[in-house]
């Protein structure tokens, strides 16, 4: 059974499914042109996860948002002299075709924060008349120091740790409406030229945090299974989602396990515009074949932060040719080959174990050079089944006719 370890939890724990299908929400891209490798390690970690997940015979309903609406979208469409919708669907199509070309699977649920401004305004309203969030001059703010839950799935022992974070984290703790500085916003006024809706508080636009609360309620009720996102989101944006949403519904948990992907580095340092060291998703796509950049990314444990390595690649092109053979081979014969059980199950067992890909792999490599290493007369059938399915859940692609004439 499959066993993963929660950010806020110590530990493994087997992921049993409550209701009949697995809930997966996972934070996706504000989309302006910076989707780069960290994105990808992220989304093609949560790809195996959930192709795992139904390998295994789960029933999946995966969500992924598009923040459409918020400050850097509205920056980032005025500087190209455009609108912020056709700034956001023009990224997003670019997105779709990364995504599609590496062969990681597009969620159930894609939507965009702009079209789900009523279930938001719902909450931000319902945490109004709870007493846990306040209007002030057109902005609407949560109260955290009246909060004791505030803080989980983050392990900041403080509100001065917290507080530190949130500021280098986009938090404006000089707001003069704000009754506290680490209050975070619902709902606030549109600048002149943003997007603006009406609302109970005066026309403007939702925050960010209250965005994903609404979209994940929304596709998978009260509860979501697993929640995932970059380790850069555990605080404060799944901080202030947990808090609200449990605020909303009345039921703990939120989410029964969060999964957070570890920051990839250039050289050492953390991938962000302003340093200029991003590895962007569509050079990446263009200069090497999709195989190996999913195994690139498989490599590492979804939680790890590393180093990406140009250098790394060629061992990679090197695996995805060691399957794609042993997909072709044919000894052709009647005896089974030896031992293909105790391979799958060594296979498994990786997964099983808060999904170990890169342990995956090394053991979907030994049964590969077992295929290739049968003598004549041995029967590949069976171990070639079992290296498609598996190489296909870290999403491989190998030409179908490799074992169709079995
Ligand atoms: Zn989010």
């Amino acid at each position: 059974m499959l066993e993963l370890t929660s950010t806020d939890t110590d530990g493994r724990r087997p992921l049993e499914p409550v209701g009949g299908r697995v809930g997966v929400y996972v934070c996706g891209v504000t989309p302006y042109d910076t989707t780069h490798v960290g994105h990808l390690f992220t989304f093609a970690s949560f790809d195996v996860l959930i192709r795992y997940l139904r390998y295994r015979g789960h029933a999946v309903t995966y969500v992924q948002n598009v923040t459409d609406v918020d400050d850097d979208m509205m920056r980032k469409a005025k500087e190209l002299g455009t609108t912020w919708t056709a700034l956001a669907d023009d990224q997003v199509g670019q997105l779709v075709r990364d995504l599609q070309a590496l062969n990681i699977a597009l969620p159930d649920h894609f939507p965009k924060a702009s079209e789900q401004i009523e279930g938001i305004q719902t909450m931000v309203e319902a945490l109004v008349r709870q007493g846990r969030a306040y209007a002030a001059n057109g902005n609407v703010y949560y109260d955290v120091r009246a909060d004791t839950t505030f803080g989980p799935p983050s392990d900041l022992p403080d509100y001065a740790a917290m507080l530190a974070v949130a500021n280098e984290r986009g938090n404006t703790p000089g707001d003069p409406n704000k009754r506290d500085p680490l209050d975070f916003v619902l709902w606030q006024q549109s600048a002149p030229g943003e997007p603006w809706w009406e609302s109970p508080w005066g026309p403007g636009r939702p925050g960010w945090h209250i965005e994903c609360s609404a979209m994940a309620y929304r596709y998978l009720g009260p509860t979501v299974d697993i929640h995932g996102g970059g380790s850069d989101l555990i605080f404060p944006h799944h901080a202030c989602e947990r808090v609200q949403s449990e605020r909303f519904t009345g039921v703990r948990p939120f989410v029964r396990f969060w999964l957070h992907a570890g920051m990839v580095r250039l050289a050492g340092e953390k991938m962000s515009k302003s340093l200029g060291n991003l590895i962007l998703a569509r050079n990446l796509v263009e200069e090497y074949p999709p195989n190996a950049i999913r195994l690139a990314l498989a490599n590492h444990h979804y939680r790890e932060a590393w180093d990406w390595e140009d250098a790394d690649l060629p061992t990679m092109q090197e695996w995805d040719r060691v399957f794609a053979e042993a997909l072709l081979t044919r000894p052709g014969g009647a005896t089974p080959l030896a031992g293909v059980p105790a391979f799958q199950e060594r296979i498994l067992a990786a997964f099983d174990g808060d999904m170990n890909s890169s342990a995956a792999i090394q053991r979907l490599l030994d049964l590969a050079r077992a295929v290739l290493a049968a003598p004549a007369g041995t029967d590949v059938g069976g171990a070639q089944r079992a290296l498609r399915d598996l190489t296909g859940v870290l999403g491989l692609r190998y030409p179908e006719t490799a074992t169709a004439s079995r």
